[in-house]
């Protein structure tokens, strides 16, 4: 028997809708590439929006048709988060750390007919423009537009909103789409739904997620140039939250000043940039007043333990890590220390804070293992699968990423995590990542969240190295703080008591610095072939490995 409620699609436009009216007057605020601030409402951001919608259609842009953006995070982006998905369009946010030709590729793949770009971004697009066969570019920013370019503003100035009839959406329409960074392997293209992204935003805004409300003001330091900046600018604008977007200045002095200036109660971003922003304030005590911001969502990489604990005991701050993909329009586990646990002794709280969380409601997670689904013990590692209306069921005309998904309709993430009983992941690996050693696996996450922890370690990442007899052998690639010494003895005691002997890293490399991906991530592949030649303490290795297995440790941890 059917039900008998109407059948009222989830659509972006409703969002736009509502802040436009209920929300009419809140605020949206944008650091614009001259530092100055630029503030109007949601009235004004639905106008605009209404009016970018118009003029795409002028120029002959028709439903189902990508446009691209090359864009930091303010207030012209948003309104393309809504004016493209308002006519039809899809808002194809192109990642602008990525290399020239990768940019051009997915342009191509994704056959982009219009591309906004932001005017201190040409430089770098101007790269990629020879490489592409864009119609329309169409300049955001002060001064004319170069050569066959449209400036954004005249572009608005010059649409007629009268003439412009939305169209009919279907939930199951095109609203977005992103291309994974491709972090391990070629970029794929994932393809969000107008219902995909309403519902992730409903699910995003309650408490036990992101808790978003019409009193916060939130600033996603997270690119919306990438995962659609964590959901953030939807959730945003359904809650009426204020929103405050920093534009390309992303380093510590700006984003705090934004916070004290503006008020800002939630953040999110990858954990690199909350490192940075822990070092400012350590480095100037009292010296700037945080107190209105009560929440920082980190993801994308794990978070060290070390800075959930650093943020809470030194500035009053909540760090509350989440983890997700692009393929799940992005969040999927978001963790807070369970009811039953609030009375446990900080250490055991903290251990929750570590985790990546429980799922999101509408998320159903499974792990596994090569012996099938592994139980949800907190110990036994499996590749994590995932399923709900948020995420992808294929990749766009990638028939090679169908491998990615399971015959009985889940997505493998390539995460390697333990569940434990009341559902908390921990993510210990990707699975490119893994350290397979004498057939038993060694978490990098778990090895570099503890050299972290060392006071004169400042990153750590540990990877793969390959190995006569256990195949592979973990190796740390350790960055110190400055001024800060250690040596290997002392960082491997300091990881002695914490794992298993056969878990310690035969050796410590001491650099400068860890290569990263274009959002920030370890760039593990480039690290493995940069010190593939390095010569291991096999004695070690065989040492630990041996004592293990005779102590019964193999497998633990
Ligand atoms: P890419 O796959 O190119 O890195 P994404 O930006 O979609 O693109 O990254 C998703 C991946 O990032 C996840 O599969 C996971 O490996 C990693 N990740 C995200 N959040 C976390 C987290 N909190 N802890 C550990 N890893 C994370």
């Amino acid at each position: 028997m059917d039900g008998l409620m109407m059948d009222f699609p989830l659509t972006l436009p409703t969002i736009l809708r509502r802040a436009a009216t209920i929300f009419a007057d809140r605020e949206i605020v944008s650091r614009l590439p001259g530092r100055s601030l630029h503030r109007y409402t949601y009235a004004d951001m639905a106008a605009r929006a209404r009016r970018l919608a118009a003029a795409l259609t002028a120029l002959g842009l028709r439903p189902g048709d990508r446009v691209g953006t090359f864009c930091w995070n303010h207030h012209q982006h948003l309104e393309a988060y809504f004016g493209i998905p308002l006519f039809g369009g899809v808002l194809h946010t192109l990642n602008l750390r990525l290399h020239p030709d990768e940019v051009a590729a997915i342009v191509a793949h994704a056959e982009d007919r219009a591309i906004l770009v932001d005017a201190v971004l040409l430089p770098i697009f101007e790269q990629i423009r020879p490489r592409i066969d864009v119609e329309h570019v169409i300049v955001i920013g002060d001064g004319p537009p170069p050569d066959g370019a449209i400036a954004y503003e005249a572009l608005l100035a010059g649409a007629d909103p009268a003439a412009f009839s939305e169209p009919n959406l279907d939930e199951h329409q095109a609203a977005a789409m992103c291309y994974s960074s491709g972090t391990t392997g070629r970029a794929k293209g994932v393809l969000y739904s107008h219902r995909a992204v309403v519902l992730h935003s409903l699910v995003s805004a309650t408490a036990d997620v992101v808790g978003l409300r019409e009193a916060d003001a939130v600033m996603p330091v997270v690119p919306m140039f990438h995962v659609n900046a964590w959901g953030l600018p939807f959730t945003g604008t359904l809650v009426g939250a204020k929103q405050v977007l920093p534009g390309p200045f992303l380093d510590p002095a700006s984003l705090v000043d934004l916070i004290e200036r503006e008020r800002v109660t939630v953040t999110a971003g990858v954990p690199t940039v909350w490192l940075g922003v822990l070092q400012y304030l350590d480095q100037r005590p009292g010296a700037h007043d945080v107190a209105s911001l009560s929440r920082m969502i980190v993801g994308g990489q794990a978070a060290p333990e070390g800075m959930i604990r650093a943020f809470r005991e030194r500035h009053g701050i909540d760090v509350v890590h989440a983890w997700g993909m692009t393929e799940m329009t992005p969040l999927g586990t978001i963790t807070y220390v369970p009811s039953s646990r609030r009375a446990a002794p900080d250490e055991e709280q903290y251990r929750y804070r570590a985790k990546q969380g429980r799922p999101i409601p509408l998320v159903e997670i499974r792990a596994r293992g090569a012996e099938g689904l592994v139980p949800w013990d907190g110990a036994t590692m499996g590749e994590l699968e995932v399923r709900g209306p948020a995420v992808a069921r294929a990749y766009y005309r990638d028939p090679e990423g169908d491998a990615q998904f399971t015959a009985d309709g889940w997505f493998r993430t390539g995460d390697i995590v333990t569940i434990d009983p009341l559902g908390y992941i921990a993510v210990t690996d990707r699975t490119k990542d893994v350290i397979k050693s004498g057939g038993e696996w060694i978490s990098s996450i778990a090895l570099e969240n503890a050299l972290m922890a060392h006071p004169a370690v400042a990153e750590a990442a540990v990877i793969a190295a390959p190995h006569p007899k256990w195949l592979e052998r973990p190796v740390a690639v350790v960055v110190l703080k400055p001024g800060q010494q250690a040596t290997a003895e002392e960082l491997r005691a300091h990881l002695a008591p914490q794992f298993a002997r056969w878990w310690l890293p035969d050796a410590f490399l001491f650099v400068d610095e860890i290569p990263r991906t274009s959002t920030g991530k370890f760039l593990k592949a480039a690290l493995r072939e940069r010190y593939r030649d390095v010569i291991l303490a096999a004695e070690t290795a065989e040492q630990g490995h041996a004592g293990a297995v005779e102590a019964g440790e193999a497998g633990q941890g």
